[in-house]
């Protein structure tokens, strides 16, 4: 069945989930850029959850950076998908987050200042309303720890 199909049969299903901490930002990443709304689950999986009323359907608004990331992926939960989106972004930006990718790789102070401008505004979306690391996989957790351990160095 095509999108379009799903969303006329479902879309009645589901309803706005109240922000995670403010609204008209990403609720995984908390960007205020290029906003989409999310349905979770994805209307493509719509149909594996209607008879199951332990799966509530929400909308929700998201970066189209975010939305893209998690895509159609079978996770039919906000708090499943948050933290799935949390790994996907720590591993796409792995560089950005890493201390060692500024003093290997920088040269100019022009350099330095895009690379803090990624890193801050990289760590301000993996911070978003992540109150814990314990359900990150254990890829995100060794990046964190690395951030974490460089600026206890300082
Ligand atoms: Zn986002």
């Amino acid at each position: 069945m095509s999108r379009k199909t799903n969303l006329a049969i479902y879309n009645h299903l589901y309803h706005k989930k109240s922000p995670l901490l403010e609204d008209n930002v990403c609720q995984y990443c908390g960007t205020k850029r290029d906003l989409t709304i999310e349905h979770i689950p994805p209307i493509s999986t719509a149909h594996l959850f209607v008879r199951n009323n332990k799966i509530r359907f929400w909308k929700i608004i998201a970066c189209r950076e975010c939305n893209l990331l998690i895509s159609d992926q079978l996770i039919p939960t906000f708090a499943d998908r948050f933290f799935q989106i949390k790994d996907l972004l720590i591993k796409k930006y792995e560089k950005h987050i890493l201390r060692e990718f500024r003093t290997v790789n920088t040269i100019t102070s022009d350099d330095i200042r895009h690379a803090d401008n990624d890193f801050f505004r990289t760590i301000d979306r993996i911070g978003f309303g992540l109150y814990s690391f314990d359900n990150l996989n254990e890829t995100s957790i060794q990046i964190l720890s690395k951030v974490i351990d460089s600026y206890g160095r300082v």
